[in-house]
């Protein structure tokens, strides 16, 4: 790949993330290559090339085991609204390059055919010191592009790194400039941070330095440090991290929430969701009618996050006794599971057409309240879900509920 292009004349290194990751000793990562070729004659080179990003002079070179992001060093013009810068320009050397990237660790070149490492802003020194620098002044860069200082939480949260004192000063004054961006570039960073090993490094620092605020002050609201350690005690998982944040308020406000930023509906959906079910595990059940009663709206599909969820905060009260309750539901509901009782209606061994037959009527609110009756019943006796025995307890509630449970002819 670099070959390819070294060897057509063009000079070609390996830049952002990857020479960031490897430098640490964490190979992996997305390959992005920076050129002097121009966009047109990287398409020339290669077999498979997607046009990516023409425009900015980016093209996505398809190799044999690799999808490569191949872009023309450049520069960019001024920018006017915080976003996008208003023009780019192509250019011949790297480190010119390298000054438009954000932070000094993200500021690095490398050539591994050459064995040229070009770290024109001291990102080497900066990573081995674990600190977040941004190329040039902090203030300048953030108000070019809102997006970075996000990122610097960001990558602080991920990396366990510190953020310079210069270029965090420089987030909370240009906090105007970061209330442009799209909320949808917002949620990426913020989801990359939220799954990360620390999330409570990161969200620390959005408060702090104001930007919690601007992103998601729902998450400022009830006790901060115990939702700072919920989070951290959540499995990594996208939903429910979003869940131990959004634990103070209501189902409703959790959904607006994420609606705001535009997360994906069925994301959206499944948050809202575990913030709803969030006290399930935090509950004695009596026994195990209760239990199923409880975790019949819950479902299969959500309860392994709604117990992590559980265990998370019961974690983080520091409370010895609902941490015993909790790995107790835990443990009872994996028993219940395990049964596989019927937790819905649809479940049942009476659909609703055998229900209308026994009934004697035709389709109408009866139906449904007659099909919730038998579930009732099979919550609390699993064995009563077979035909037999749902005929006659439905006989019988037609019976108890007189005549307006009759036939209507
Ligand atoms: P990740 O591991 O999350 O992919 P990354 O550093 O590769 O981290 P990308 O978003 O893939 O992040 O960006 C690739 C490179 O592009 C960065 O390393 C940085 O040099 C540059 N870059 C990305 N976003 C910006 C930005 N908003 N402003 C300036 N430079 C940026
Ligand atoms: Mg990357």
């Amino acid at each position: 790949m670099l070959r390819t292009l070294k060897s057509a004349g063009f000079k070609a290194y390996l830049v952002g993330g990857l020479v960031r990751d490897r430098l640490r000793g964490k190979p992996g990562g997305d390959f992005d290559v920076a050129t002097n070729a121009r966009a047109e004659q990287v398409q020339k080179l290669f077999r498979k090339v997607i046009p990516t990003g023409i425009q900015h002079g980016t093209v996505t070179v398809l190799t044999k085991n690799d999808k490569v992001e191949v872009t023309t060093f450049r520069g960019e013009g001024a920018y006017a609204d915080g976003r996008r810068p208003d023009s780019v320009v192509f250019l011949d050397d790297v480190k010119e390059d390298l000054a438009r990237r954000d932070f000094t660790m993200n500021a690095m070149a490398f050539d591994p055919l050459g064995q040229e490492f070009v770290d024109p802003f001291g990102g080497a020194r900066d990573l081995e010191a674990r600190i977040i620098r941004c190329v040039g002044k902090a203030r300048d860069r953030f108000s070019e592009d809102g997006l970075r200082p996000l990122r610097a939480v960001r990558f602080a949260s991920i990396l366990g790194f510190d953020i310079d004192p210069e270029t965090r000063e420089a987030i909370p004054a240009t906090l105007s400039t970061f209330n442009k961006i799209a909320l949808e570039r917002v949620r990426e960073e913020l989801s990359k941070m939220v799954v990360g090993p620390q999330p409570s490094r990161g969200v620390r620092l959005l408060h702090e330095t104001g930007l919690l605020q601007a992103i998601l002050p729902e998450a400022a609201q009830g006790d901060f440090e115990r939702t700072l350690a919920r989070l951290d005690a959540c499995p990594p998982r996208l939903e429910v991290r979003h869940a131990a944040l959004l634990f103070a308020i209501s189902p409703e406000q959790a959904q607006a929430a994420m609606e705001r930023l535009r997360h994906p509906r069925a994301v959206i959906d499944r948050t809202a969701a575990l913030v709803r079910f969030e006290s399930y595990a935090l509950k004695a059940y009596a026994d195990d009618a209760g239990l199923r009663q409880a975790l019949s709206p819950v479902g299969r599909v959500f309860i392994e996050d709604v117990l992590a969820l559980g265990a998370a905060e019961a974690r983080a009260s520091g409370d010895a006794s609902l941490r015993a309750t909790c790995e107790e539901t835990s443990r009872r509901t994996q028993a219940v599971l395990d049964a596989r009782p019927a937790l819905t209606v649809g479940e049942l061994a009476l659909n609703g057409k055998a229900v209308m037959a026994i009934l004697g009527g035709g389709q109408g609110p009866l139906v449904g309240e007659a099909l919730r009756y038998l579930l009732g019943e099979v919550l609390r006796d699993p064995a009563a879900n077979v035909p037999a025995t749902l005929e006659n307890l439905l006989q019988k509630w037609r019976l108890e509920r007189g005549s307006a449970a009759g036939p209507v002819k």
